[in-house]
C-alpha cells in the first residue's frame, strides 16, 4: 500500500528502499489526480481471476453497488517501470470500477484517499472469492444492465461516495 501522496518520497525509516511497484503507484497518482490512494495485493481469489485474464462479472448486487459492473482485467505489464501504472490508469479512466485485476499479476484498487482503497481492495477479494464459489455449481447470471445503473446510483449517493472516475 502507497498512501502516502508524490510530495512525500521520503523513505520509511526502518526501510533501506521503497516498494517496487512504487512507479505503478506514482504514475497513477500523476494520471488520476482524483485518487488519493493505491492498493496492491496479491490476494489469492483475486490474483486467481488475473491468472485466468478473466474479468469478474457483475452477478451480485454488491458488485454493482461498489464496482458498478464487471471487474475488468488490465494487460499483462513487467514490473519496474510504468507500464504497470499506464495498464492502470487505461484500464480504469473510463470505468466505474475502482479495481482491475492486472493479468497475470494481481489486483489493484485506487480510491479517493488509502481508507477507500483498501476497502476496495477487500471487497474485490471477497467478490472473487463468492462469484468462485458461484461457478462451483453452475454459471450465474450478469445482473440487467439497469439494475446494475441503478444499485450503482444508489450506492454512491445513500453512501455519500463520488465515483473514483468521474
Ligand atoms: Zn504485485
Amino acid at each position: 500500500m502507497h498512501p502516502r501522496r508524490r510530495e512525500d518520497r521520503r523513505r520509511h525509516p526502518r526501510r533501506a528502499e521503497p516498494s517496487s511497484d512504487t512507479a505503478a503507484h506514482a504514475y497513477t497518482y500523476r494520471h488520476m489526480p482524483q485518487v488519493g490512494g493505491v492498493v496492491h495485493t496479491h490476494s489469492p481469489y483475486a490474483t486467481a481471476w488475473a491468472a485466468r485474464a478473466e474479468p469478474i462479472p457483475c452477478v451480485l448486487t454488491m458488485i454493482a453497488d461498489e464496482f458498478g459492473g464487471d471487474i475488468p482485467v488490465g494487460p499483462f505489464a513487467l514490473i519496474g517501470d510504468d507500464s504497470i501504472g499506464r495498464g492502470i490508469v487505461e484500464t480504469l479512466k473510463d470505468s466505474r470500477s475502482p479495481a482491475v485485476l492486472m493479468a497475470g499479476h494481481g489486483p489493484f484498487t485506487i480510491g479517493k484517499d488509502a481508507r477507500a482503497a483498501v476497502k476496495a481492495a477487500v471487497l474485490c477479494e471477497e467478490t472473487a472469492r463468492t462469484v468462485h464459489l458461484a461457478r462451483q455449481y453452475g454459471d450465474p447470471p450478469r445482473l440487467h444492465q439497469e439494475h446494475i445503473d441503478a444499485l450503482y446510483a444508489r450506492y454512491q449517493n445513500v453512501y455519500g461516495q463520488k465515483d473514483p472516475t468521474a
